[in-house]
């Protein structure tokens, strides 16, 4: 196995909260890793400093090696770091292809101006991006609801859509947190599925949810977050029966872990 990324003692403070206390851990070339934990543990706020929306307070995150903590979102995104689109930012006024087409404008090869002055390479890139979205709606199960505006999409179909956009980035690694969230089963499984897929395809996945079952059956490793600190590592037969997780989920108003 590679080494993809290391998390190197990443603390995050907000005011006088420690809401990442030194937390370290690495991830693997194309496993999908989890972090759960109790409500308010800190896990959106660790993906936040993975991808740069938030700086860390201290220590660092490692791209191959090569720092990418307290860069700006964008610049970690061209990098191939990149947090799934929330529904409140996925472009509802658009198509549903027209947003995973531009979507793919990140791995341009054409400059951005080149693409208003409809340069050749620019028009090549809208060719090729036309095509890498079809297949990425294909893929998605979306392709039939291509011409909808995102807006009139149900909330299962938005989640898919995210992940689309953020497929057509070309990402190395790929950020979802709480891709199940709101969904009934049958969503959640085909979902869970997808994940898979987008992992077989080559992307590397970290993944923030609440379904236990979903993350026992989908993840190779797990870290558990309580109250800002890692309180385990490991695969999920093993996170099941630590003791100090089963106690961080018994004290707190989430559901056991038990499944
Ligand atoms: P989780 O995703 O595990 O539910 P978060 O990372 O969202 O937890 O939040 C961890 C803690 O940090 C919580 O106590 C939350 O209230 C606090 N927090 C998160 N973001 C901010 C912020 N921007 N300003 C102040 N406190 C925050
Ligand atoms: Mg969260």
């Amino acid at each position: 196995m590679t080494q993809l990324l290391e998390v190197k003692d990443v603390t995050r403070r907000f005011g006088g909260l420690v809401a990442n206390n030194a937390i370290s851990f690495d991830v693997q070339e194309k496993e999908i890793l989890s972090v759960i934990g109790p409500n308010g543990a800190g896990k959106s706020t660790l993906f936040k400093m993975i991808s740069s929306f938030l700086k860390t307070s201290s220590g660092e995150v490692l791209l191959r090696g090569e720092r990418i903590s307290n860069l700006s979102p964008h610049v970690v995104a061209r990098k191939g770091v990149v947090r799934t689109f929330q529904e409140s930012t996925i472009f509802k006024s658009m198509t549903v292809r027209e947003s995973v087409v531009v979507s793919h404008h990140l791995r341009s090869t054409a400059t951005l101006g080149g693409y208003f002055l409809s340069t050749k390479s620019a028009r090549k890139d809208v060719g090729d991006f036309g095509r890498s979205a079809d297949e990425i709606l294909q893929f998605l199960g979306l392709y039939e609801m291509r011409n909808e505006l995102a807006s009139n999409l149900p909330q299962g179909h938005l989640r898919a859509l995210g992940i689309a956009i953020g497929l057509a980035t070309n990402p190395i690694i790929l950020l979802l947190d709480e891709p199940f969230a709101g969904m009934n089963h049958d969503e959640t499984m085909r979902t869970v599925e997808l994940v898979r897929a987008v992992r077989d395809r080559g992307v590397t996945v970290l993944l923030v949810e609440h379904d236990m079952p979903a993350v026992m059956s989908i993840s190779d490793r797990i870290i558990v977050l309580n109250f800002g600190e890692k309180i385990a590592e490991g695969s999920p037969e093993e996170i099941q029966k630590n003791e100090k997780v089963i106690e961080a989920y018994l004290g707190s108003e989430d559901d056991a872990i038990g499944i």
